[in-house]
């Protein structure tokens, strides 16, 4: 499926007076993650999200909470596995921001945060999601994955083969010959 236009917030529309405090519910696309090769998309790509914002006199601080699911292939048996989060990031947009060089590295925020004052709000939803990922993306942790000589789904089928011989079941073998 195609990608669809970010999602944003335009930061200039709101009050800068300090204190000054808004939220919204927006409709917030949820572009795809790769991982491993495999596209991972989110299943709908587009959720309900909860938006506060806090004007403080040198930026805005900035949360973000919204619940998706992650669609794609188990890493052992290569089913579909689902992935369900609930995402609650914050973080602090500045206003002025520092000329390009000056930028601290750790300054996250200045990757979704456009010269022209609008926030990429689905890049920063899918980095942040991506971080709440398990390291493995499983259908089931408990998943059997594929056996290794048939290649048999062994969550749905035993299929009987030896295991793999390694060098004591080959000792055994000889003694029987
Ligand atoms: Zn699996
Ligand atoms: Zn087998």
């Amino acid at each position: 499926m195609p990608e669809q236009p970010a999602t944003t917030l335009d930061l200039t529309q709101f009050s800068r007076e300090p204190g000054e405090s808004r939220t919204m519910e927006i409709d917030l696309y949820l572009p795809p993650i790769h991982l491993a090769g495999q596209d991972y998309g989110f299943v709908p790509d587009t959720v309900p999200a909860r938006i506060a914002l806090i004007f403080t006199g040198s930026g805005f601080n900035i949360e973000m909470k919204f619940s998706a699911s992650l669609e794609g292939e188990c890493w052992r048996c290569l089913e579909p596995a689902r992935i369900d989060l609930d995402v609650d990031v914050q973080d602090f947009f500045e206003i002025e921001r520092p000329p390009v060089g000056e930028m601290a590295e750790e300054d996250e925020a200045s990757f979704w945060y456009e010269e022209d004052g609008t926030l990429n709000l689905s890049a920063w939803a899918r980095d942040a999601a991506a971080e709440q990922l398990p390291s493995k993306i499983l259908c089931d942790p408990e998943c059997r994955g594929l056996c290794p000589q048939c290649g048999v789904n062994l969550n749905v089928v035993t299929c009987g083969c030896e295991p793999p011989a390694d060098s004591r079941w080959d000792k055994l073998r000889e003694l029987l010959d």
